[in-house]
């Protein structure tokens, strides 16, 4: 998407440890407008599905997440994090390694908001290595619910998140595909 794609390279910072800031229009400040026609560009790469949920994981994919669920018309589930494995028989849980802090954390979905038969779409901001959705996936299938599609703003495509998630026959739509990013801030997104 190209107007993702423009925004990364007038906004975006290349950290060390292969970290994208993107503080100003979607990890701290967001764009609402932005949001709104990503929304708008996953309905329509996704128009040959129905989902009757969007689940996401907080905080950073609530964002990206809403826009997607105005579009469906459908709810927005976001998966909370837990710092202890401590967990109760209301929730479906995941164990999730943090790309970004380097430790292991705990997601959880009350039972309340994912259904047997619930067609979903899973929606987060970046995808790296693909722990975060590989928690999220855990959680829908502990549920009986189905996985429709993934939707990505920004896949980091020198990690192997969405090699994996591919091969393992997920259709993983992302708005724009980092090729290559250095220390120097320059940023190389997939043709
Ligand atoms: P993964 O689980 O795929 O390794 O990493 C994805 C998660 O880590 C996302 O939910 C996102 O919050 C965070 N993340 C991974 N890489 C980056 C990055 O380069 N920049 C930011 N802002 N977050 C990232």
């Amino acid at each position: 998407m190209e107007l993702l794609e423009k925004r990364i390279i007038e906004d975006g910072e290349v950290l060390p440890g292969n970290i994208l800031k993107v503080s100003n229009f979607l990890n701290h400040q967001i764009d609402v407008r932005l949001m709104d026609e990503m929304g708008a560009e996953f309905a329509r790469l996704y128009k040959d599905t129905k989902p009757t949920k969007i689940l996401t994981i907080e905080s950073s994919g609530i964002a990206v997440g809403y826009a997607v669920a105005r579009q469906f018309g459908v709810p927005l589930v976001f998966a909370k994090k837990h710092q202890s494995s401590n967990v109760n028989e209301g929730v479906y849980s995941a164990s999730v390694w943090s790309f970004t802090h380097n430790q292991n954390y705990t997601v959880v979905v009350s039972k309340k908001y994912i259904n047997p038969g619930d067609k979903i779409l899973l929606v987060d901001d970046f995808l790296a290595n693909g722990n975060a959705l590989n928690g999220l996936i855990e959680i829908v299938e502990k549920a009986g619910a189905s996985v429709q599609g993934i939707c990505i703003a920004i896949e980091k495509g020198f990690q192997n998140g969405g090699k994996m998630l591919r091969e393992k026959g997920y259709r993983v739509e992302s708005l724009a595909i980092v090729d290559k990013m250095t220390d120097d801030g320059t940023i190389t997104f997939r043709a």
